[in-house]
């Protein structure tokens, strides 16, 4: 009986580990995957396969094939909530639809606190608050012709949105290449939302660099596998009937997974 789980443990986990390696494969000779993530992937499912054909210990097929089910369940979702926290911090697209708009109608107020908001999203808080209060300051010398006061007061919405942005802008760091120019190298004043001197949008070329959404995938798939692959080495060595061999484990294993874990969550910049 012993024997008939066990063949088909290592039939299924052959299978699953094949299906994993055919769509890896399919998704790098795409393109949607680097060769570097791809193959990293890759040689750690023929590695858990070798694992799974000659265990060092018999309840390894098991674990293999739990490990590398649960991976490729949680995949899906998880590049779909990483992808979400990188549209927001990204977002290219839409600030380049608010230059466009701002650039064709200069006093479009609206486009510019929204671009502002955008900008505060993308971690630039610091200009955002400079940009937001530069358009109020000059609303303050619009006056509305139906009512006869100043522009400013139909914005007081923005106005509130500043100020509190301000009370949490202390402890961001303001690191001042993010207002250098890429095209002229002109060091920019925080409210300028187009560079001073050449006119590039500046904005929009740092936000090009941090362009990050298709790096996603590739990214979490290597740290699937290696993750994948840094249990089922741990557990291995937990099997092994020897405290030493178990200790190191156990303390490799950890400290693997929290490596990884920062890899995969470190903060990013805009440089
Ligand atoms: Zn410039």
């Amino acid at each position: 009986m012993e024997g008939v789980v066990a063949l088909f443990v290592m039939v299924f986990g052959a299978v699953i580990i094949g299906i994993a390696f055919l769509l890896t494969m399919y998704k790098t000779i795409d393109g949607e995957f680097s060769p570097l993530q791809g193959g990293v992937t890759m040689a750690s499912l023929l590695f858990m396969l070798a694992l799974m054909a000659k265990p060092p210990h018999p309840v390894l097929p098991a674990v293999i094939l739990v490990v590398v089910i649960s991976a490729m369940v949680l995949f899906p979702f998880a590049v779909e909530r990483m992808d979400a926290a990188d549209l927001r911090e990204w977002d290219h697209g839409r600030l380049e639809r608010y230059y466009e708009t701002i650039e064709g109608m200069p006093s479009n107020w609206s486009a510019r606190f929204e671009f502002a908001k955008a900008i505060h999203s993308m971690g630039l808080v610091h200009h955002a608050i400079a940009v937001t209060d530069a358009t109020l300051t000059r609303l303050g010398d619009v006056v509305d012709e139906g009512s006869g006061r100043s522009l400013r007061y139909a914005f007081r919405e923005e106005e509130n949105c500043s100020r509190k942005w301000k009370r949490t802008a202390g402890s961001v760091p303001l690191i001042t290449t993010q207002m250098r120019c890429s095209q002229c190298g002109h060091q920019n004043q925080l409210s300028a939302i187009h560079c001073e001197k050449c006119g590039a949008r500046y904005i929009l070329h740092l936000s090009a660099k941090g362009d990050t959404k298709k790096k996603v995938a590739g990214r979490l798939l290597m740290a699937e596998a290696l993750i994948a692959l840094t249990i089922v080495l741990a557990s291995a060595g937990g099997l092994i009937d020897n405290n030493l061999v178990r200790t190191i484990a156990f303390l490799g294993g950890f400290s693997a997974l929290a490596g990884i874990l920062y890899w995969l969550f470190r903060p990013r910049t805009l440089q």
